[in-house]
Parts: C-alpha cells; sequence; structure tokens
C-alpha cells in the first residue's frame, strides 16, 4: 500500500492509494479502485475488492454485481446517491484462464495490509450505518467466526460504526445455480437493504 496523508480528505486518500504500491496486488491489477459516493454518507457499503469491470473502469461496483446491488437499493428505497461504497481490498485480485482474468479470493494477509485504507475511509466519513457485503467484508471485520448466512441481517454495535449489518454480496446472488435460487438470495440481500432503510429512517 501507499502511505495515507497524515490531514484526511477521501480526496487525499484516493490520490495516496493511487501510487507507491508494495503489495504484489498491485503489480497485476490495473489501477487502485477507491471507495465512491457521498462523503457525508450515513450509509457505507463495502464489499470484497473490485472485479474485472471496476479494474478496468477504476470505480467501484460498476460491474454485474454493481447493477444488482443498484437494483436492490433503489427497491430498499435508499438513494445510490447518498451512500459511499468501498472495498476491503483495493486491487484486483485474479488469475488467468484463457484469456479471461477470474477473481481470486485475498486472502488474509492482503486484507490485513490493506485494511489501513478502509479505516481511513470509514474514520473519515463516519457512518451511522456500516453494511459488509459478503462473507469475506463481514469476516474481515467482524473476525473469522463470523457465520454470513446465519447472522446476516442483523444490527450490531461495532467500533467502525455505531450500527453494522452484514449481507450477502451481490455476486453471491448473481453465482446462485439457478433463478429460484437467484430470486432466494436477492430476497435475503433486499430485506437486509429494506432494514437498513427502517433504520435510516428512525
Ligand atoms: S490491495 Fe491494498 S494494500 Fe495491496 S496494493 Fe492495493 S491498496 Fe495497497
Amino acid at each position: 500500500m501507499g502511505r495515507a496523508p497524515a490531514r484526511r480528505t477521501l480526496e487525499s486518500l484516493r490520490a495516496a492509494s493511487a501510487k507507491g504500491h508494495d503489495c504484489p496486488l498491485a503489480a497485476r491489477a490495473t489501477q487502485t479502485v477507491f471507495g465512491e459516493g457521498d462523503p457525508h454518507a450515513r450509509v457505507v457499503l463495502v464489499g470484497e475488492q473490485p472485479g474485472n469491470d471496476e479494474d478496468l473502469v477504476g470505480r467501484p461496483f460498476v460491474g454485474p454485481a454493481g447493477k444488482l446491488l443498484d437494483r436492490a437499493l433503489e427497491q430498499a428505497g435508499i438513494d445510490r446517491g447518498r451512500v459511499y461504497v468501498t472495498n476491503v481490498v483495493k486491487h484486483f485480485k485474479w488469475e488467468p484462464r484463457g484469456k479471461r482474468r477470474i477473481h481470486a479470493k485475498p486472502n488474509a494477509a492482503e486484507i490485513a495490509a490493506c485494511r489501513p485504507w478502509l479505516e481511513a475511509e470509514l474514520a473519515t466519513i463516519k457512518p451511522e450505518i456500516l453494511v459488509c457485503l459478503g462473507a469475506t467484508a463481514s469476516k474481515a471485520l467482524l473476525g473469522p467466526d463470523f457465520r454470513l448466512m446465519k447472522e446476516r441481517g442483523r444490527i450490531l454495535k461495532t467500533p467502525w460504526a455505531p450500527k453494522l449489518l452484514a449481507t450477502l454480496h451481490p455476486s453471491a446472488v448473481l453465482r446462485a445455480e439457478d433463478k429460484p435460487g437467484q430470486e432466494r438470495l436477492y430476497g435475503f440481500l433486499l430485506a437486509d437493504l429494506q432494514l437498513v432503510a427502517r433504520e435510516l429512517s428512525q
């Protein structure tokens, strides 16, 4: 990772994160994909890492999973323009398969190396509600024993935000093996985001 600036704004963090990386993930990725969104967001959503599309464009959640997330946020009544989205790891980790670059899960050391960037984003934004999308983000913030499908959809108190809720990553919905499976998982994601919307309205 690069070095975070002493006086932090999201812009200075983004600029600093774009250079000076010595973690091996940076060497294989196109660019740093820093978080983006409302700097005064009441809700921060954090996923695992950028995917192929995000790596090429340089923005988080712009691929198929991001579009599904947009749909779920809209359906839940959460304005996408008023939230901030980011990932626990800021570079795309991938393995070659033919001409394609296939997502590879970041390991614990890579997540730990990247964590100061996430903590700096959270310390700058100070969200009321932090939403962990998927098991990687949930375990990164809640510990390795966290079981997503058992413990998702509950409001928890954490050092990073007064309220934290874990839910499915939209890419997990897309990976479901058939249409009924996708609809079932989408229903979980939507129900959890509706709970976030209710918390925001209180
Ligand atoms: S993944 Fe994180 S720690 Fe590794 S190079 Fe990218 S920003 Fe730095």
